[in-house]
């Protein structure tokens, strides 16, 4: 059975199908790009899938359970994290807690007060103020963690919401255009990255407007047009497919 799988799912905006009867799964260890015209459906299959929004139609299954329609909070909890299109740090506050309140379940400073927090919420702390500082320096924004988000470039945006989904401790990994708004450094960083979460073991599937980095990233591409899948297979064959040269040069 797959780790992750979609079954004719339908999600409708307004007599809109933005989702249109969409299969489609992911096996565990798989590196998997989506792709597809502006407006065929990928972030709202994300949506879907991790609970933002609930199918109007169709079976969601992740880890042999059946979760169409559970909050994302929950799916997060048991290792199905996503990250959006519009990153979701908190501007008003600095890298650092960005980063360490993207932790699941802490049981955090402010609401419990010092005498009554136990050793176990103490211990549960410093791990999270450990995780946090291990990402903020694997995503090299270390030298930025006292900054407030609100001054960080597009790109560091996109490591930090990377690295506020790591906090969750992912074991499937899916991320919404992270290369957009990124600089071709910065991509490659990012790239680099996430090929290395999933050599250990990571399940990522990642949606991109832009084919470059990803053809070269994924081990599989799907493609998606009007709420569909148009084809999926290896990214050589895929490219290659003429259904997909129409659906990007054709319009
Ligand atoms: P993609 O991510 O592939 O660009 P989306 O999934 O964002 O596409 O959108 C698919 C279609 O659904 C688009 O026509 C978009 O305008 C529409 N859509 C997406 N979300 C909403 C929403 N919350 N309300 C109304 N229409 C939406
Ligand atoms: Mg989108």
């Amino acid at each position: 059975m797959s780790l992750l799988s979609a079954d004719a799912l339908v999600k409708e905006f307004g007599g809109l199908r933005a989702v249109d009867g969409l299969s489609v799964s992911v096996e565990a260890g798989e590196l998997v790009g989506v792709i597809g015209p502006n407006g065929a459906g990928k972030s709202t299959l994300f949506n879907c899938i991790s609970g933002v929004v609930t199918p109007d139609e169709g079976v969601v299954t992740y880890d042999g359970t059946e979760v169409t329609g559970d909050p994302p909070e929950a799916l997060a909890r048991r290792g199905l994290v996503r990250t959006f299109q519009a990153t979701r740090e908190l501007e008003t506050m600095t890298v650092r807690d960005n980063v360490r309140l993207a932790a699941p379940d802490q049981p955090g400073e402010q609401t419990v007060p010092a005498l009554v927090r136990t050793e176990s919420m103490q211990t549960v702390e410093q791990s999270v103020r450990t995780r946090a500082d291990e990402l903020l320096e694997t995503f090299e924004l270390d030298h930025l963690a006292d900054e407030y988000s609100a001054n960080l470039s597009g790109g560091q945006r996109k490591l930090l919401e990377l690295a506020r989904a790591l906090m969750l401790d992912p074991s499937v990994l899916m991320l919404d255009e992270p290369f957009a708004g990124v600089n071709p450094t910065l991509t490659d960083e990012i790239a680099e990255h996430i090929r290395e979460l999933n050599e250990n073991g990571m399940t990522v599937v990642i949606i991109e407007h832009e084919l470059e980095t990803l053809t070269e990233l994924v081990d599989r591409l799907v493609v998606l047009q009007q709420g569909r899948v148009l084809v999926d297979g290896q990214p050589e064959d895929v490219l290659s497919d003429d259904r997909v040269i129409e659906a990007y040069l054709g319009g």
